[in-house]
């Protein structure tokens, strides 16, 4: 008996061999992350038939889902090569490139797109920051820097527009855009952005302006006449007038008047956005200029009731101003106060005087004021506030556009304050030194 059982276990140990024998390359397959072994299963039934049948539904298991998984991979990795593939394919049609700044690893990448328009081909080699800038036209290098500095710096999105050159020497104009991308903690992580060619647009745009400027100029001949003639009739000059032939002559005066103001401000406009006006500052007295606008628009005023008010300050030094454009800026925020001001109880009040970062001209009105949904668009060509369309038909919407465009020129800011029924106050602070100078062969009008 004692025999018998001792005989039984030999044997089992030699199925345990034999089984693990047939287990391992299996296991040894799969620790590896090989699932492509199969486990025979035994013909007859023992105590590792379970085992058997486990190991191997677990490794066709895996292996289905492993297949799965391979195939979604594939399906993605399509997928997004068919995503690159169309927004590179946007990017070559639009001219718009992108590009990403890593900061901790300081790795610039650039899309194809923006390598073709610098003139390279497609990722040629990495383009760092200091190499990147000396594309950039030598004249609009600092600017460039300055913004993305700046951006870097206050974690704000940027915009500019700048001129690169080209390896062939030619000159093409781009529009840039960027943002920053911070890490959890707050700190700059990446910085991205994109840049389009917009030299054709610009090209485009300055045709325009060309047309634009050379139709204001012809028409302005015309006009001038009318209104020299239709002023000339309205004084009697050729006899006197009936209350018909009155009322005519006195409208095609006030149509002409008007439209010479339209064109001036047109004319302005083209030529400062084609860069032609220059600037030239020469010492002086801004009292006596503010004073003579007012003297000019007294009549105006007292037609309407409107007191207008403005105490000179006697300490102010001889300023560098050029006077064209310190005209402009006066005339049109003075027109503006005693058009959107209600007759009668009317009052403007103007204040010229220097403070720490230069000088600040204001014209205060107690009129119509500005809706709050107005505000953010009033330094946009055309934009014409409800209020001021209901109050005076007659607006173009292009002084402030204009006025907008000349403080940029000569470096000044422009804003205002405004309450709806209480009036408005515009304020242009002008820089320590005056207006900087400015090439151009045009004066404004
Ligand atoms: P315009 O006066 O010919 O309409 P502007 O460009 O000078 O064009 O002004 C744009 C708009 O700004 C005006 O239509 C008006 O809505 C608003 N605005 C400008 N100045 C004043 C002001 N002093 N008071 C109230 N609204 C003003």
């Amino acid at each position: 008996m004692k025999e018998a059982s001792s005989k039984k276990k030999v044997l089992d140990q030699q199925l345990v061999q034999k089984r693990l024998d047939q287990l391992r390359p299996v296991l040894a397959s799969a620790v590896v992350g090989d699932f492509s072994k199969d486990l025979k299963l035994p013909e007859v039934d023992d105590e590792f038939t379970e085992l058997f049948v486990g190991v191997q539904t677990m490794v066709e298991v895996i292996r289905e889902q492993l297949d799965e998984l391979h195939a979604h991979n594939r399906s993605l990795k399509t997928q997004a090569n068919e995503k690159t593939a169309a927004l590179e394919e946007a990017q070559a049609l639009t001219h718009l490139g992108s590009w990403q700044w890593d900061i901790t690893t300081n790795i610039i990448s650039w899309s194809d797109e923006l390598y073709r328009i610098y003139g390279m081909q497609p990722q040629e080699r990495l383009v760092s920051f200091s190499e990147f800038l000396l594309l950039i036209h030598p004249n609009d290098r600092d600017r460039v820097s300055e913004v993305i500095s700046t951006a870097f710096k206050r974690g704000e999105p940027f915009e500019f527009e700048h001129r690169i050159t080209l390896p062939d020497g030619s000159e093409r104009i781009l529009h840039g855009m960027g943002k920053v991308v911070k890490d959890s903690s707050g700190n700059p992580a990446r910085m991205l952005g994109t840049s389009q060619d917009i030299t054709e647009q610009k090209q485009l745009e300055r045709a325009k302006d060309e047309f634009l400027s050379l139709v204001s100029h012809q028409l302005r001949t015309p006009l001038t006449v009318t209104k020299l003639y239709s002023g000339m009739l309205r004084e009697g000059v050729a006899g006197e007038l009936n209350p018909q032939q009155e009322d005519y002559v006195h409208r095609i005066h006030e149509a002409s008047v008007r439209m010479i103001s339209l064109v001036g401000d047109i004319l302005n406009i083209s030529r400062i956005e084609l860069g032609r006006v220059k600037v030239q500052p020469a010492p002086a007295d801004v009292n006596v200029l503010v004073q003579t606008h007012l003297n000019e628009l007294a009549l105006l005023a007292k037609e309407k009731g409107i007191v207008m008010e403005f105490t000179p300050n006697m300490k102010l030094p001889k300023i560098p101003v050029d006077i064209d454009v310190f005209n402009l800026i006066i005339e049109n925020l003075l027109v503006n106060a005693i058009r959107y001001t209600r007759p009668s109880e009317g009052k403007v009040y103007v204040t010229f005087g220097a403070n720490k970062e230069g000088y600040l001209l204001t014209v205060k009105d107690n009129g119509i004021g500005i809706p709050a949904s107005a505000q953010p668009h009033i330094f946009s060509r055309f934009y014409r506030a409800s209020n001021a369309v209901k109050f005076d038909t007659e607006g173009t919407g292009l002084g402030l556009y204009l006025l907008k465009l000349v403080c940029d020129v000569i470096r000044a800011k422009i804003w205002f304050e405004s309450e709806t029924h209480r009036g408005s106050t515009f304020f242009v602070q002008f820089p320590l030194e005056g207006m900087g100078e400015k090439e151009g062969e045009l004066t404004l009008e």
